[in-house]
């Protein structure tokens, strides 16, 4: 009797002490995760027709303008629950609903970015070899290049023209469509190939993508195969060889978002990271009404290579923005930025039990385990980053509680594993408290990623209460 009162204390004071963040997908009710799978196939679509940051932007401007947004007049003044969209450069979108407080007070952001690792063309990349056309490229963000290899890829992008007009290109998506490919040399070749470590064995210049293979006619003239393509190419689109240089085409694979498992659980598709982030962060600030603090979603192209240039979190764009906003009532920029707050909406490595190794368990996310608070990235001794304060942390974690948002923390890896980073610093420096807030994902860079359907419904709950 004496032993089981002891046990039941024991019991009751680890209770009291324990973490209580680890909540597996017990604690999600059915009706719950009803909702996460209906909310999952929105998702589906949005990532279909959202392969590049350019269709990212063109799709969330549609949905936008379905849901009562209307393009930022900075001639007019608005009011309480007015819902707007800027778009940078047409790889940037901000969305804004007003607040009820002035912007003295600050704004409430969600941040996400629409770019994904891919095979970007080079300038001048069509070529003819042994009476095979292909085109060069330079792969954009990080990737381990032989996945890159013998899979379907489509090309995405835009081609703009001396005289100033664009064409969009997207080939391969429609069942009848061509697609293209990277080869790899056949298994009984490569005895060389395969001793080399993972990251020589197939080289920057060899992602050389296969597009034609028969020529324009049978005449005594050279590169007749590469001909026939651009023959092809000026009939469709008005392309020659030299419009390539002013133009953004890049290979993407060809999947269509599909469910893996046989319950339905999880997704597969092309480019989670970022798009798992900037649909909820999209959807949350289009289903709020009258907001505390003027909501803002903006999506960002470039994070991949570093948040560099223009279209990328480190561009005056979105500072810029906000000092026209604040003097519009009267303030400067920096009064606005001093009180706002941030959720950086970026994906974390999912623990991966065939690649234990690679992660501390303790401080990994995982599947089906909620939305992944990262309070830091970079690599080595904490470099490259934004480290969140310890009092944002504890907003933000009250903040999930009280809302019953199921959510865990994790780190990227383990210490000294590799490293990375997101957007979070950037904003960080414009004096704004940030936290990486995302979606734990599987296979992250791959040409096939993996989210569960749950934590992805529970980073639209997280980024909607945040904005509201
Ligand atoms: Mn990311
Ligand atoms: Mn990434």
């Amino acid at each position: 009797m004496d032993n089981e009162k002891e046990k039941s204390q024991t019991a009751l004071l680890k209770e009291k002490l324990f973490s209580k963040s680890v909540k597996g997908l017990q604690s999600v009710s059915r009706e719950e995760i009803a909702e996460a799978d209906e909310f999952a196939k929105g998702y589906m679509i949005f990532l279909d027709h959202a392969k590049i940051e350019r269709e990212a932007v063109e799709t969330s401007v549609k949905l936008a303008e379905e849901n009562g947004f209307t393009e930022y007049d900075p001639q007019k003044t608005y009011q309480t629950g007015d819902k707007v969209y800027v778009v940078n450069r047409k790889k940037n979108i901000v969305l804004i609903v007003f607040g009820k407080q002035p912007l003295d007070k600050g704004v409430r952001l969600a941040i996400a970015h629409i770019d994904s690792p891919r095979l970007d063309l080079k300038p001048n990349p069509l070529y003819e070899t042994n009476e095979l056309a292909m085109f060069k490229t330079h792969y954009y963000g990080g990737i381990k290049k032989y996945q890159w290899t013998a899979i379907p890829l489509a090309l995405h992008g835009t081609v703009a023209f001396k005289d100033g007009h664009t064409v969009n290109v997207a080939v391969g998506e429609d069942e009848d469509d061509p697609c293209f490919c990277v080869t790899d040399l056949l298994p009984h070749l490569s005895r060389e190939q395969v001793s080399q470590p993972l990251s020589k064995a197939i080289a920057g210049e060899d992602l050389n993508v296969l597009i034609g293979s028969r020529p324009f006619d049978d005449s005594k003239e050279s590169e007749l195969v590469k001909l026939n393509i651009l023959n092809i190419l000026f009939e469709k689109y008005g392309i020659t060889e030299d419009d390539f240089l002013s133009a953004e085409l890049t290979m993407v694979p060809v999947f269509k978002a599909r469910n893996i498992g046989f319950d339905n659980s999880m997704i597969g598709a092309y480019g989670h990271d970022d798009k798992v982030c900037a649909y909820p962060a999209l959807m949350a600030v289009m289903n709020i009404q009258n907001p505390e603090y003027t909501a803002v979603t903006i999506l960002v192209d470039k994070e991949e290579i570093g948040s560099d240039g223009n279209t990328g979190m480190q561009s005056a764009f979105m500072e810029h923005l906000i000092n026209h906003l604040a003097e519009k009532q009267g303030l400067k920029g920096y009064q606005v930025l001093d009180k706002s707050k941030c959720l950086s909406a970026d994906v974390n490595a999912a623990f991966d039990p065939t690649y234990a190794s690679a992660f501390e368990q303790n401080n990994s996310s995982y599947i089906n385990r909620g939305v992944v608070i990262t309070k830091y990235t970079g690599s080595g001794g904490k470099y490259d980053t934004s480290d969140a304060s310890a009092e944002y942390m504890a907003e933000i974690r009250n903040m999930l509680d009280r809302e019953n948002i199921q959510w865990q923390s994790g780190e990227l890896g383990k210490v000294d594993g590799g490293g990375g980073g997101t957007i979070a610093k950037y904003v960080a420096n414009l004096n704004v408290d940030v936290v990486d807030l995302g979606v734990p994902v599987l296979s992250m860079h791959a040409p096939l990623e993996i989210i569960s359907k749950t934590d992805l419904y529970m980073a639209y709950k997280a980024f909607r209460t945040f904005l509201q």
